[in-house]
């Protein structure tokens, strides 16, 4: 299927609104999901329906549950997500601590107990709005870990992510760094699965911890685990998002006295800042220009591929996806229409959209 962002948006705030939150919240998460698609990030796309879909039915995602501010201490703002939509209780959060970072110049703010943030990039881009630098580092928890630490032949972490995010400038695009601790998502695994394909060499190890290229091994028993990026230095980052975001948060991390019902929590730790407090603005962003042109003006080892930044590829994919469509694999189509029907999303909107 090749489908268009503008009536795919329509279709799953569709789905969304049959589990009776408040239309501009499934307008938000369906678009949040329907962005993901657009910046090439699949696995946190429109895919991810039918898991909030079994999760909504499980009361383990909470429609219609706006975040809770459980400190507010000047520069200080912690949050409760009560297992509402991620992206609703992850923007107000946000929201809230941007306003508060034009007076105290910096914010430390987190948030626990949320249902799946999807993208954390779309919350430095909150940041990124307001003129704000952020940081943000994320567990996951209510799961079983699927990410091996450096040395381990078994999963202790999920993908816990990571992400900076820099305004841009008039003439440089916004730095956004936005990753997975892991050297791929689980959603890449499970798509090369449901196509028949081998993944490439160090993704993942199989359930005796030996290298092996089989997607599989993620879905069956005994299961293998995805392994960190970056070796023992990611390794070291998802442990720090462990004990930053699930520690700081209050929310808990992924060792096995918390609970693990298989739904998604996410715990973030966030800091904000105003780089106006600490600079001169126009330096900075003179830096900004000179430095990302820098980097950029490396002579490629390969001649047709320049080197690239953070945030590039994502906003090339966009350019693309906007004109092209959203190609949704078949797996992922018929979980899509099967949660819509679930969720007794009326027949006739399901065929005014399929036809
Ligand atoms: P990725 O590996 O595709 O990209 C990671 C980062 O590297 C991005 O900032 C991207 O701009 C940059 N990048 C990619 N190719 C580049 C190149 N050639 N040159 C320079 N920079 C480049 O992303 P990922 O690690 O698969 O993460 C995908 C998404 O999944 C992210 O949005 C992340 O927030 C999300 N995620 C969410 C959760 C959650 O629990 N909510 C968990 C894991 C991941």
């Amino acid at each position: 299927m090749i489908v268009a962002a503008e009536p795919l948006r329509g279709f799953v705030t569709a789905i969304f609104e049959r589990m009776g939150g408040p239309p501009d919240e499934a307008a938000l998460v369906a678009a949040s999901l329907v962005d993901a698609n657009l910046l090439g990030h699949d696995s946190h796309g429109v895919g991810l329906v039918a898991t909030y879909a079994r999760h909504f039915d499980e009361g383990l995602l909470r429609p219609g549950t706006p975040v809770a501010c459980i400190r507010d201490d000047g520069a200080i703002m912690m949050y409760d997500g009560g297992r509402g939509f991620g992206r609703r209780v992850g923007g107000e959060a946000m929201a809230q601590a941007a306003e508060r970072c034009r007076d105290t110049g910096v914010v430390l703010m987190t948030l626990r107990n949320a249902h799946h943030l999807g993208r954390i990039g779309a919350y430095g881009e909150i940041a990124m709005a307001a003129g704000l630098v952020s940081l943000h580092f994320v567990n996951v928890t209510d799961h079983i870990p699927s990410v091996a630490p450096w040395g381990g032949a078994e999963a202790r972490y999920v993908t816990n992510p990571v992400c900076i995010a820099v305004p841009g400038t008039e003439n440089t695009p916004p730095t956004l760094l936005d990753m997975a601790t892991s050297r791929i998502a689980m959603g890449k695994a499970r798509v090369a699965m449901s196509k028949g394909e081998p993944l490439a060499d160090g993704m993942v190890v199989d359930a005796r911890g030996a290298p092996t290229t089989d997607p599989a091994v993620m879905y069956r028993e005994p299961r293998g685990a995805l392994l960190p990026f970056g070796e023992h230095k990611g390794s070291g980052l998802a442990l720090m998002c462990e004990l930053l975001a699930g520690g700081l948060s209050g929310g808990g991390t992924i060792q096995p006295a918390n609970p693990r019902s298989h739904s998604i929590v996410n715990n973030m730790f966030t800091i904000l800042v105003d780089p106006a407090r600490l600079v001169d603005v126009d330096w900075l962003r003179a830096e900004i220009d000179a430095t990302v042109a820098y980097v950029k003006s490396a002579r490629p080892v390969d001649a047709a591929r320049p080197v690239q930044v953070a945030g590039e590829p994502e906003r090339e994919r966009r350019a693309e996806r906007a004109v092209a469509g959203i190609e949704i694999n078949d797996e992922a189509w018929a979980e899509l229409l099967i949660a819509a029907r679930e969720l007794g999303l009326d027949e006739s909107v399901i065929e005014g959209f399929v036809c």
